[in-house]
């Protein structure tokens, strides 16, 4: 049954309680509630607030359910949840971290949706290595040509990539060369909240016409949506709606669409129609040259040593690069010291998360070999099994990436030249951009290293 035709339903069980009731004590009670979520056997019903829940849950729950179920002709059971439930902050990482360019708005008025993108933000500032060029490149594609080849365009990757830049990115630039045409962006959650809101008020209509008669629409970290029925169903339409129209859609998610958790089949299989693009943490060289862009951008000119010290210290997050600089530039300019090492060390002490240093090679390949059950001398060794070398490669990845060592002295460890080494490494490089099950291998040795 559709959550629509539900909350009908719904409308008529609140109209048969006013029966038992003063019609202004259920009114009190149910304000702006209704049905967000129905799996066949249970109703579930959002209420405004946690105090009205607790009202609701100890003097009407069991009309409620007695009632809805004489509505619905079945047994059910009742689930009382809030609307903030609803909307649940599952990715509140994006709400904590610092995103200095969203304006935070109450309720963005549907035409004036625009101010939250921050204008700076283009692909002309946008540095491209190897990790981002794909998602570079598709960007710039939709913006020149929207519903060209690509669509819909889905780019996936961590947080602090800059997935939200190229977005604006994408924004800015058709406000530029085309300024009539109809885009809307919006996060996943920015999306839900509008949506709750217009079934709140009744007023899904306004919703829909804000949402299909549009260009272009880019959702942003569309895997809020996930697991909420009532959003992903209102979602897919609007997305068939669009997509018939040939008009573009853009999506971000921190996942491949195979592996958000709950989202709906179709609209997974729908995310998998056009393009999709990953991004991935900087490799040495764009940290580097994001390093260069952002501290020229701030006037700040750092010496090499500096420079090299940062790029090989904060590796994972562009924000973090971001916010490292702009940390250094306020030490400076409040006491007009010249940024040396020793400074960037001092005040940068609390970016690194771990001490770089106590990770070692024997760490590393014990680590691997408690994970893999694979003796450690087989991963330095000689065997040339397909799993011995997945092992082996990833072992030389992670020395090169979480130790100082240099190519030769990682080489000297697996009894192999430094060549060998190079295209290992590579080799896992290429396969970081292919290989999602092996990305997820790594990124939870990763977070297991990270915690050493
Ligand atoms: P995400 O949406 O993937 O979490 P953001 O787009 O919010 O990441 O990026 C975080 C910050 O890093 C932003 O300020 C963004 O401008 C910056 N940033 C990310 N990647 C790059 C890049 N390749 N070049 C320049 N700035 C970048
Ligand atoms: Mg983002």
């Amino acid at each position: 049954m559709e959550l629509t035709e539900l909350n009908e339903h719904f409308s008529r069980v609140l109209a048969a309680l006013k029966e038992d009731h003063a019609a202004s004590t259920i009114d009190l009670w149910f304000k702006d509630s209704f049905v967000a979520d129905f799996d066949g056997r249970t109703v579930t019903v959002a209420l405004e607030n946690d105090f009205k829940k607790n009202t609701v849950s100890n003097r009407y729950r069991d009309q409620l359910k007695q009632k809805l179920c004489e509505e619905l002709n079945g047994d059910f059971n009742v689930t009382l949840i809030t609307k903030d439930d609803v909307a649940a902050e599952e990715s509140s990482i994006f709400v904590s971290a610092p995103q200095p360019y969203v304006a935070k708005q109450e309720e963005p008025a549907p035409d004036e949706n625009d101010s939250v993108v921050g204008s700076g933000y283009t692909f002309e500032n946008f540095v491209v290595g190897s990790s981002n060029k794909v998602a570079h490149s598709a960007c710039i594609a939709v913006a020149e040509r929207p519903a060209g080849t690509i669509n819909p365009l889905f780019l996936y990757g961590p947080s602090g990539l800059g997935k939200t830049h190229l977005l604006f990115a994408i924004v800015n630039s058709l406000r530029k060369r085309r300024p009539h045409t109809k885009v809307r962006y919006v996060t996943g959650e920015q999306f839900t909240n509008e949506l709750i809101d217009a079934i709140t008020k009744k007023n899904t209509a306004l919703f829909r016409s804000r949402y299909r008669n549009l260009d272009m629409l880019l959702i942003d970290d569309i895997q809020f949506i996930a697991g909420k029925m009532v959003i992903q169903e209102e979602f897919f339409h609007t997305f068939d709606t669009l997509y018939k129209l040939q008009k573009q859609i853009v999506l971000t998610s921190d996942k491949t669409p195979k592996e958000i958790e709950h989202l709906e089949e179709r609209l997974r299989t729908r995310f998998e129609m056009g393009l999709i693009a990953d991004i991935q943490p900087p490799e040495p060289e764009l940290r580097t040259a994001i390093f260069k862009q952002k501290t020229q951008s701030l006037g700040l000119d750092l010496p090499n040593d500096v420079l090299a010290f940062l790029a090989d210290n904060i590796r994972s997050n562009v924000r973090q690069i971001e916010g490292a600089v702009k940390k250094l530039w306020a030490q400076s300019f409040i006491t007009s010291e010249e940024i040396t090492l020793d400074m960037a060390k001092s005040v940068l002490s609390d970016y690194f998360s771990k001490e770089r240093s106590k990770i070692t090679p024997d760490l590393i390949l014990e680590m691997l070999s408690k994970r893999y059950g694979m003796p450690t001398d087989e991963i330095k060794g000689n065997r040339r099994t397909a799993n011995t070398v997945y092992v082996r490669h990833m072992a030389i990845y992670l020395i090169r990436e979480y130790t100082d060592l240099s190519l030769n002295n990682v080489g000297k460890i697996f009894n192999r030249d430094h060549s060998t080494i190079i295209s290992a490494y590579k080799g896992v490089e290429a396969r970081i951009k292919n290989d999602s099950d092996f990305n997820k291998d790594l990124h939870e040795i990763k977070a297991e290293l990270d915690e050493k």
